[in-house]
């Protein structure tokens, strides 16, 4: 009794160690890719909203010559303002 009952628990970690092995060969797939261009907030934005006009820095859109803003959203706190109340 007790040794089947020690099989068939050591045939069960067989099973989950073997299953845990297959979980970390299979390829990582994660559906965010490596590099996101809007991932990151830039400090500074063409007010036209221009591709490739973000920087962290003050300066001119590459794209239509505009100064770059600062953006409202970089320096943004993670919780929405509650002053409003
Ligand atoms: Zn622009």
């Amino acid at each position: 009794m007790l040794k089947s009952i020690k099989a068939t628990a050591a045939g069960l970690v067989l099973v989950a160690v073997s299953a845990l092995a297959a979980c970390q060969s299979e390829p990582v797939s994660t559906t965010a890719p490596a590099a996101a261009p809007t991932a990151q907030v830039a400090a500074y934005v063409c007010p036209m909203n221009c591709e490739g006009s973000a920087s962290n820095k003050p300066g001119k859109c590459p794209v239509c010559g505009m100064d770059l803003e600062p953006n409202p959203a970089a320096g943004k706190p993670a919780a929405p303002a509650t002053d409003s109340l």
